[in-house]
């Protein structure tokens, strides 16, 4: 069986194809800037990579080119696009009223729409790659696979805030998480390599990446997570605040005479490592200022340490214990300093990783020490895998096959 994954985000739509026989990635690529000026797509398979400069005025143009390079009399990877099985979609926000990956029909996708609204940055452009694929590839099953079901099972006491009640009737406001495929992924597979059911154990997961979050995990079911109502809340990000004081944007609001917009904008894109270091959102350069002395750097870069910790010793106290902490994303998969700083000074709870084993960027491996109590595990990340397995799950399980 064959599934194209996509991920579509405002100006760009990542997407990979895999033969889930042996779930090898046939082909993956970026198609982005659309809209803008400079659009292309960068195309790689069989080891070779084409880089396509093309106008791409919007997601159904870019999605369209893809199917094309994928079908290329060349160097194509699909002799036709028949051969692609099912499509699965990235989508962040399914707010309460999807709990696990769903069938794009006509009533799903009445409800989707119904949660555009609660990520206007994110499920727009989601929703437009779905309307892009019920054209172009008619007769193909789209799945939807959510960011945020993998956390619907949070007990009240979890998600909801202490607000107006009728804020969460009337607006829908909880916490809802994110990056659930991710946590989801990392989880089952940890569990996996160390040979015991996922139902058995304790596990903290950081998903540290540009953006970042930490999930508990009991059981197999998330019953907290770092991010909010928006991805904004919890951990310090690349560029995001995560959690402050909520009355601080009120009062600059009110000092610099700044709009609710401009302020949305500060703290999701000026904060954060970049806010604090004044250097760089990316953690490589961060890493290196810090090395070579740069107060702020090194000041980011504990904050950053320092929250991570904080969750984790909370997580630690509503599981009743852990049995493995997990990292994972662009940080956690390839910083050795970020995951030192992180566990370091934990051995009273049982956290203690081996330094040399640490000394690993981006591979599948155990790093805690051998009398560590808790095990301490890198685990690649691979949301467009899980999508693709979520995809096949469920369309084997309807019975449903391409028209
Ligand atoms: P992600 O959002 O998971 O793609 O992670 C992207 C982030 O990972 C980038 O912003 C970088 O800050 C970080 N990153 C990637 N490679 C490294 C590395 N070798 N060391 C430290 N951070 C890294």
């Amino acid at each position: 069986m064959k599934i194209l994954v996509l991920n579509c985000g405002s100006s760009s739509v990542k997407y990979q194809v895999l033969n889930m026989e042996k779930e090898n990635v046939l082909a993956k690529g970026l198609a982005e800037r659309i809209g803008l000026k400079g659009s292309r797509v960068v195309h790689q398979f069989n080891d070779s990579k084409k880089i396509i400069d093309v106008d791409l005025p919007n997601h159904k143009k870019a999605i369209e080119v893809i199917l094309n390079l994928l079908v290329d009399k060349e160097d194509g990877v699909l002799k036709s696009l028949k051969e692609i099985d099912a499509v699965g979609h990235r989508v962040v926000h399914g707010g309460e009223t999807f709990f696990e990956s769903t069938l794009v029909n006509d009533d799903t996708y009445r409800k989707l729409k119904e949660c555009e609204n609660l990520a206007p940055l994110h499920n727009p452009y989601n929703i437009q790659g779905i309307d892009a694929c019920l054209s172009l590839l008619p007769g193909t099953p789209q799945v939807m696979v959510f960011d945020t079901s993998f956390h619907q099972t949070m007990p009240k006491e979890a998600y909801l805030y202490a607000l107006p009640y009728e804020w969460y009737e009337k607006f829908k406001i909880r916490r809802y998480g994110f990056h659930g495929t991710s946590h989801f992924y990392v989880s089952r597979r940890v569990a996996e390599l160390i040979g015991k059911p996922v139902e058995d154990l304790k596990l903290i997961t950081c998903h540290l990446g540009n953006g970042a979050s930490i999930t508990a995990i009991k059981g197999g079911k998330s019953v907290d997570t770092s991010m909010g109502y928006t991805p904004l809340e919890g951990l310090v990000m690349g560029t995001r605040c995560g959690d402050i004081d909520p009355a601080i944007p009120l009062i600059i609001m009110e000092k610099e005479n700044i709009s609710p917009k401009e302020m949305d904008n500060i703290l999701n894109k000026k904060s954060g490592i970049l806010g604090i270091s004044g250097i760089s959102n990316d953690f490589r350069d961060v890493e290196e200022s810090a090395e070579r002395g740069d107060p702020k750097a090194q000041l980011a870069l504990k904050i950053f340490a320092y929250r991570v910790r904080k969750y984790i010793g909370a997580y630690y106290a509503i599981l009743g214990g852990l049995d493995v902490l997990v990292f994972t994303a662009g940080v956690g998969e390839r910083s050795p300093i970020i995951r030192r700083m992180v566990c370091e000074n934990m051995e009273h709870l049982g956290i203690k990783i081996d330094l040399e084993k640490n000394e690993v960027k981006g591979e599948e491996r155990k790093i805690s020490a051998e009398d560590s109590k808790v095990q301490v595990w890198i685990i690649p990340t691979n949301e467009e895998l899980m999508i693709a397995r979520e995809t096949i799950r469920l369309i084997s399980k309807l019975g449903i096959q391409r028209r």
